[in-house]
């Protein structure tokens, strides 16, 4: 035994329950050292090579890997409320536009810590906010890096590219300023243990050819992933395939915007060519079944993708086309708009579920979470197994992805730190939901 006063090297997390190896593992433990798994397995045969380190049991708890939410824009949370029921076009300009031109620094940063925590209380740990409320620069995004770090949520900070006149000046650069700015935010957040800067053109119809370009080059140069909208709507693919002679994915595909570094957030309106191109390149997808119910937008054909081996993660869009930032609540979604478009009950199962919003997301990010296996990081969530929404026991990885409510969340640790307990943000200022819920900003409606 070690002695009380030495430090432990590690932690042993002893839950009665783990999703490990793709399977429910009973009595699981998991060796944690510096942010990281050292070891996962059998709880007496990790115990046992583990000497000295602080064992924490985790009676009643099912250990599961942290969520990745694949798609966010945190601001949008100062939007719920005000969005719904609507079609794209009418939520963009009655909502989206007007709020957008009148948020401050202050407010942008309150609201993604906001966002960030209400992921966190769902089991979410790691969550691409794609921003581009830029203002030619990059204190706002900097501002959204800080609010992350204050309630320790592990971001990818997707800097968006965009140039099309018909939206706020304040999203709009020229493709240079761009790649300038884009450079300098990653610059200024080189070295951040939890915050990774990727490229982030903003879709075909926000980003001219030029600016796709500009981004492509940036993701070359900065060696990240590229984030783009595709397909989001039926209106996308009439409109480039009347522009450009090309479906909107193959209009990317031209511009070089469709490769390995490519995470194409929602290519719902594409066909049997498009989903060969995606597999070719090796661009991963992911997929917003809330958002594109919510907006009417359509079915994304994710079974298709699967087949073909790409890489789905899912994500929650922001929080007024969603409204909820839970990325359990987008495998139920997504699992069940399949069972109803196929009209066939085995058209998606849970454990395919769970894994887009775990190692899919994960793996389209190229971020090392998604798994409790050694040598990935510490990114977990524990949940009470005795909760109403879990029984009857043993656990299943149905339970998890259809029964699951939030009031079973217990327990949520990012690079090995606790961020959640007993169910709340641990490190969320009691002062930002006393602004909200009085919040002055949000206007007339237009
Ligand atoms: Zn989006």
């Amino acid at each position: 035994m070690t002695q009380a006063s030495e430090a432990a090297a590690g932690e042993v997390w002893l839950p009665d329950w783990a999703w490990a190896d793709g399977a429910m593992q009973p009595a699981w433990a998991v060796a944690v050292a510096g942010g990281r798994i050292a070891a996962s397995g059998p709880a007496p045969a990790i115990q046992r090579a583990h000497p000295g380190w602080r064992a924490v049991p985790l009676p009643r708890r099912l250990l599961l890997p942290g969520t990745v939410n694949g798609h966010s824009h945190s601001f949008q949370i100062l939007m719920r409320g005000m969005g719904e029921d609507d079609n794209f076009f009418s939520w963009r300009s009655r909502v989206l536009y007007p709020v957008s031109e009148r948020l401050s620094r202050n407010e942008m940063a309150w609201g993604a810590e906001l966002a960030f925590a209400d992921m966190l209380r769902h089991g979410v740990t790691a969550v691409a906010d794609f921003f581009y409320l830029n203002d030619r620069g990059i204190d706002n995004a900097l501002a959204v890096a800080e609010a992350a770090r204050a309630v320790g949520m592990r971001l990818v900070l997707a800097r968006t590219f965009y140039d099309w006149d018909g939206a706020p000046a304040r999203y709009r650069e020229t493709p240079a300023e761009a790649a300038r700015n884009t450079r300098a935010l990653a610059a200024a957040l080189q070295g951040d243990p939890l915050t990774t800067v990727q490229v982030a053109p903003h879709s075909p119809h926000g980003a001219s050819a030029p600016m796709i370009e500009a981004a492509v080059a940036a993701a070359e140069e900065l060696d990240t992933k590229l984030h783009v909208h595709v397909a989001e709507g039926e209106y996308e693919r009439q409109q480039v395939l009347a522009q450009h002679g090309a479906s909107p994915v193959a209009w990317l595909d031209q511009l070089g915007a469709v490769s390995r570094r490519s995470v194409l957030i929602h290519a719902v309106w594409t066909d049997a060519p498009d989903w060969d191109l995606i597999a070719d390149r090796g661009a991963a997808v992911i997929h917003n079944p809330a958002s594109n119910m919510i907006l009417g937008d359509g079915i994304a054909p994710v079974p298709a993708l699967l087949d073909r081996g790409i890489t789905v993660g899912l994500g929650t869009d922001g929080g007024c086309t969603n409204d909820r930032h839970s990325v359990l609540d987008e495998m139920r979604m997504a699992a069940l708009l399949q069972k109803v478009h196929a009209r066939d009950g085995q058209a998606m199962d849970a454990a395919t579920a769970f894994r887009m919003g775990t190692i899919g997301g994960a793996d389209a990010l190229g971020i090392p979470v998604g798994r409790l296996e050694a040598g990935w990081a510490a990114d977990a969530w524990a949940v009470d197994v005795g909760d109403l929404s879990l029984l009857p026991g043993p656990p299943t990885i149905g339970h998890v992805v259809y029964a699951l409510a939030a009031t079973a969340v217990d327990a949520v640790w990012v690079a090995g730190r606790q961020v959640v307990a007993h169910g709340q943000p641990l490190h969320l200022d009691p002062e930002r939901v006393r602004w909200a819920a009085s919040w002055q900003g949000r206007g007339a409606r237009g």
